[in-house]
């Protein structure tokens, strides 16, 4: 008896995200997503980055699981590890220079403890971990139960990958930053230029790390992955027949919350968000660029002086969210900028955290300034929003190609070096970054078939998690697979657990 209520109970999958909010976002939607279908879900984190989650998942528990017998969504929360780091920077966010990187990373290491503690006394049935936590996949070896892989990135970006630490092509292409390196084995011709490359030879410890996280991801049960099947068909046939890995695409997972107001942010929204949507509301359709860059990405002051102007030569309306820790408008504002904004019909400055799922689904959207982010991408296509594309570092010089090249919805600024928001960009010019819009938004040809396409992915993107679809096929899949495998050890059979 006590057998069959074990195997009636709900499957049990503990979530661990990374400490950044583009992937506890993503993270907490997943873990929505896999609770509206039945499964008891809980998301292991530390203080603060669980207040960041906090009322995503309250509205989830409230809004999805109220009355249809769901289990809730539970939030397990341990102490971020003393390592010296100042009161409250427990998020990569939070983590301004390369010393205060080291100590991050160190207290990301003892979460083994915590995380190997949750798995001994709970004993779920899968974890899905990120990515970054390459030490999961033995933690959770040794305690017999399978890991998902989740890093939040596209399959493409995966198989770009996949192919940059298979080859290493930047080895053998000439020492020239603008040298155009191809990268071999994928099912399109792609290419990038040098300096838009992680170059091994210059951050060997990134390049081993790279090394060290897929092979984790390789030895693991499997990956889940936030796309879906439509988006990049080619890509999930090369992943999984040609690399042979195992992955579940069950996104966008954004689609997974019905009310998309506040997610991600441990505080209110700003106060701008509110009137900022009041705002367009009083705009024609199609008519607005919405430019944010995420929450990881600094702009320097001759950046921000050159976007501004972009802006201004656009001469699209424009809702532009500016980080509040970023530099004083008196360092980058260009003459006449002050007085545009004065005259309030053109452009809204957020300053802080914006409702992002809101703004990027308002009729008024008609173009999205983005840094290519894998969530605001996947935000982006589910919203049927086109993009001008300024990738920065990490997968979303991979990410822009996919946008531009492979599913033709979106145009490149042309950003060249890629670097982090500790080291300098290369400045763009505002008549660029206004040429990029135009083309985007200024009714020309290519314009109008962009934002045809992209009305069409955002169709394709909303079937894809209905009832039927294929990423609410893939999460079926993968639940009956852990139901099974719960059978099979129930039985004593000697299974693996990847
Ligand atoms: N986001 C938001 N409001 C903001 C800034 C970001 O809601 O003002 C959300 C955005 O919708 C996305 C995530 O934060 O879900 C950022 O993830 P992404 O992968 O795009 O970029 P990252 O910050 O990881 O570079």
């Amino acid at each position: 008896m006590a057998a069959k209520d074990e195997q009636q109970s709900p499957l049990h999958i503990l979530f661990f995200p990374f400490l950044a909010p583009g992937h506890l976002i993503p993270m907490a939607d997943m873990a929505a997503l896999f609770a509206s279908r039945g499964v008891r879900c809980t998301i292991l984190t530390t203080p603060i980055n669980a207040a960041i989650i906090r009322s995503a998942v309250d509205r989830a528990n409230d809004a999805l699981l109220r009355g249809t017998g769901c289990p809730a969504i539970d939030i397990s929360v341990v102490p971020f590890p003393d390592v010296g780091l100042p009161p409250g920077a427990e998020n990569a966010m939070a983590v301004t220079s390369q010393s205060e990187r080291g100590k991050f990373y160190q207290a990301v290491k003892q979460l083994r403890e915590p995380f190997d503690r949750f798995l001994a006394d709970s004993r779920p049935d899968a974890v899905v971990s990120d990515s970054f936590f390459d030490w999961s996949t033995d933690a959770a070896t040794e305690h017999g139960v399978p890991r998902l892989a989740f890093l939040g990135s596209s399959i493409f970006a995966r198989s770009c990958s996949d192919s940059m630490l298979r080859n290493n092509p930047a080895e053998s292409a000439p020492d020239d930053p603008d040298a155009l390196v191809s990268l071999p084995g994928l099912p399109h011709h792609v290419e990038l230029r040098r300096c838009q490359m992680m170059d091994p030879a210059k951050r060997p410890e990134h390049w081993a790390m790279f090394q060290s996280l897929d092979a984790a991801d390789q030895r693991s049960f499997g990956e889940v992955i936030n796309s879906f099947r439509g988006l990049e068909p080619e890509y999930v046939e090369h992943y999984q027949r040609t690399l042979g890995r195992r992955a579940w695409l069950v996104g966008p997972v954004a689609l997974a919350g019905k009310d998309m107001a506040v997610r991600g942010n441990t505080s209110a929204p700003s106060p701008d968000a509110e009137s900022c949507l009041r705002w367009l509301d009083t705009k024609q359709p199609g008519s607005v660029v919405y430019v944010s860059f995420g929450t990881m990405t600094s702009f320097a002051p001759s950046e921000l002086h050159q976007l501004a102007r972009g802006l201004g030569l656009s001469g699209k309306n424009f809702v532009w969210v500016i980080a509040r820790s970023g530099p004083d408008s008196s360092e980058w504002m260009p003459e006449g900028f002050a007085e545009l904004m004065a005259r309030g019909d053109c452009g809204f400055i957020i300053r802080g955290w914006a409702p992002q799922m809101l703004i990027l689904n308002h009729p008024a959207l008609g173009g999205f300034v983005t840094h290519c982010g894998w969530n605001s991408t996947l935000e982006a296509v589910s919203a049927g929003v086109p993009m001008v594309t300024w990738p920065r570092y990490a997968d979303q010089f991979y990410n822009e190609k996919l946008v531009v090249e492979v599913l033709n919805v979106g145009v490149s600024v042309g950003a060249k070096d890629y670097a982090s928001a500790m080291e300098a960009h290369e400045v763009i010019a505002g008549e660029v970054i206004a040429e990029s819009i135009g083309r985007l938004m200024g009714g020309s040809e290519e314009g109008d078939t962009i934002q045809m396409r992209a009305k069409g992915l955002c169709v394709e993107a909303r079937r894809a998690v209905e009832n039927g679809g294929s990423s609410h096929s893939d999460v079926g899949r993968l639940v009956d697979e852990l139901m099974a495998r719960r059978s099979r050890v129930k039985v004593g059979e000697d299974i693996s657990t990847n």
